[in-house]
């Protein structure tokens, strides 16, 4: 890599974003380190990024504002000079059968996960196009592939974020842009704690792995696809899920 190249991860205070946003870090990207409520976590991660010899800064933005969505986007370009890596990573669960889902878990969910992504994508591949250059992981899920009973919200955001990869993989490929999605099975961070041990123990029995997975090993699989090694890797899903 000649130029340093620019990276924003949405969510990135923890969790896999934490994980990717280190990755990245590691991998000699400037990285755009992003929160909603969590500055100092979000600081923390800037900080581990410089003291490994990289380089970071820290963007606020609550994501289920779409105004906030595309100009997340744009103040790490006016501060960074240029975007060439984009993780929509960002996301919330509001669970419950549908049938006692209220609107606004179905509404915060959906703009949170999906519609950000649209926001972000837009302002991101403008940049892109110019440069001929361009990768954007977005962090789906395996319920997003197969269904979960009491997610409608949080599944259907996951399908949409796959729906929107594949289609943009086909509008841009030809502009040296790649748009994947990545598909988690369960994974260890705050989301998945809070589920009852009832819960965790039913998920483990269907992993073959036999046991959930790591952030890291999720950061692993977006570096490579962040990469120009993966520019013939496009429109695709790729689990991380322990074989689930
Ligand atoms: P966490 O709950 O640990 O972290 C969520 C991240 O999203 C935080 O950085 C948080 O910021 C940010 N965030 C939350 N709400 C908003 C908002 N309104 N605007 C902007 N940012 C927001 O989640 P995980 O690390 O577990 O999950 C990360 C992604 O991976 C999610 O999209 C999730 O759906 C997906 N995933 C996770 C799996 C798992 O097993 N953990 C499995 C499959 C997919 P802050 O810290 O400031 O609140």
């Amino acid at each position: 890599m000649v130029n340093i190249q620019n990276a924003l991860v949405t969510g990135s205070s923890r969790g896999l974003g934490r994980a990717i946003a280190l990755e990245l870090g590691r991998a000699g990207y400037r990285v755009a380190v992003h929160y909603a409520g969590r500055k100092s976590a979000a600081q923390d991660v800037a900080t581990e990024i410089r003291s490994s010899g990289g380089q970071a800064s820290v963007f606020g933005a609550d994501l289920s504002d779409r105004a906030a969505a595309s100009s997340l986007v744009n103040r790490v370009i006016l501060e960074f000079g240029s975007l060439e890596v984009l993780v929509n990573n960002a996301g919330i669960t509001k669970d419950g059968l549908l049938i006692r889902m209220k609107d606004e878990d179905w509404d915060s969910v959906l703009r949170t996960n999906l519609d950000s992504a649209f926001y972000t994508c837009r302002a991101a591949i403008k940049n892109m196009m110019r440069a001929r250059y361009g990768r954007i992981v977005n962090v789906s899920s395996i319920v997003g592939v197969q269904g979960n009973p009491g997610q409608v919200n949080y599944v259907a955001s996951k399908a949409g974020l796959i729906g929107l990869s594949k289609a943009l993989a086909k509008e841009y490929g030809s502009r040296g842009i790649t748009v994947n999605a990545i598909a988690p099975g369960f994974i260890e961070s705050d989301m998945t704690a809070e589920l009852p041990e009832k819960v965790r123990a039913a998920y483990l029995e269907g992993i073959p792995a036999g046991r959930f997975g790591k952030p890291e090993e999720v950061a692993a699989t977006v570096r490579f696809l962040c990469s120009s090694e993966a520019g013939y890797l496009n429109g695709q899903v790729i689990g991380v899920d322990g074989g689930m």
